[in-house]
């Protein structure tokens, strides 16, 4: 897979890139990454990249001759790939849509800075705006490492334990279980007994009740559209979860009937 990543400011992801798993992704060929400056497709002698808004007000906003430029650039090196802009005001970015982008080719990820980017570049060259939540960020950089970090995590065979990523938080519709490490004792406080068991099916149950019972104390809405197996639902009754569930769901139900 091919990322393009436009920025005035590359070296800011110089470190990100080279570290841990993406480093490794990127030696292992299941990943390019191509940092292009903005800067460098400036076609006034002074390599603006930005001017003042027409119409006056704060800031300056990104002109859209280089953003262009450096776009065309892309495509022509790395071939078709889809433009996604960062901006605050694009869909909000989840493991769903990581999940979406894992299966694309080539992204061209263009970060914005200053006031963001000339509204006619985001018309004519822009396949989708995705935002990493409603915040703002002083630019673009760190939002497409949030991208590429969790889009590249989910290609198969990047992560070392094939199942890892299948286990994760979103996975499901659930967060995951908490997890303990050595030593067996820390501070008092003591591993739980039954994951020392080396019974298999057994630590799959507790850590199965577990990720619910997460679930339920932090995020209840996230269970709302979750399926569960029979022998699931039959554990959640034995532990009496189960009604607790199917009330978070009959209200979800009511509501997209607009019973409520
Ligand atoms: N004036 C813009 C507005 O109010 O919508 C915000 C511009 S922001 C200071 C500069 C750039 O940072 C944006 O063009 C965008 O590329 C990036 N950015 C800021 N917040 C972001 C977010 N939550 N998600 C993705 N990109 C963001």
């Amino acid at each position: 897979m091919i990322f393009d990543v436009l920025t005035i400011f590359p070296d800011l992801l110089a470190s990100p890139l080279n570290e841990g798993i993406l480093r490794r992704a990127r030696q292992s060929n299941f990943i390019d990454i191509h940092t292009t400056n903005i800067r460098d497709f400036a076609t006034d002698k002074h390599s603006m990249t930005d001017d003042r808004p027409f119409g006056g007000g704060e800031g300056m906003v990104m002109k859209a001759e280089p953003l262009a430029a450096a776009v065309d650039k892309a495509r022509e090196v790395n071939g078709a790939g889809k433009v996604i802009l960062m901006s605050p005001q694009g869909r909000k970015f989840s493991q769903d849509i990581a999940q979406e982008f894992a299966n694309e080719n080539h992204l061209i990820l263009v970060c914005g800075r200053y006031e963001g980017v000339d509204e006619r570049f985001r018309a004519t060259y822009v396949d989708e705006e995705i935002s990493i939540g409603d915040y703002i960020l002083t630019g673009g950089e760190l939002a497409a490492m949030v991208i590429i970090d969790s889009v590249t995590r989910l290609l198969p065979g990047v992560l070392g334990c094939s199942d890892s990523a299948d286990k994760d938080t979103f996975s499901r519709n659930m967060l995951k279980h908490p997890q303990y490490t050595r030593p067996r004792v820390w501070n008092d406080l003591e591993v739980p007994a039954e994951l020392l068991s080396g019974n298999h099916e057994q630590i799959e149950k507790i850590r199965f009740l577990a990720s619910v019972q997460r679930t339920l104390e932090r995020r209840p809405e996230m269970i709302r559209t979750e399926t569960f197996s029979k022998s699931e639902k039959k554990l959640l009754k034995q532990h009496k979860l189960y009604d607790t569930i199917l009330d978070i769901q009959t209200d979800l139900d009511k509501v997209s009937r607009g019973k409520k």
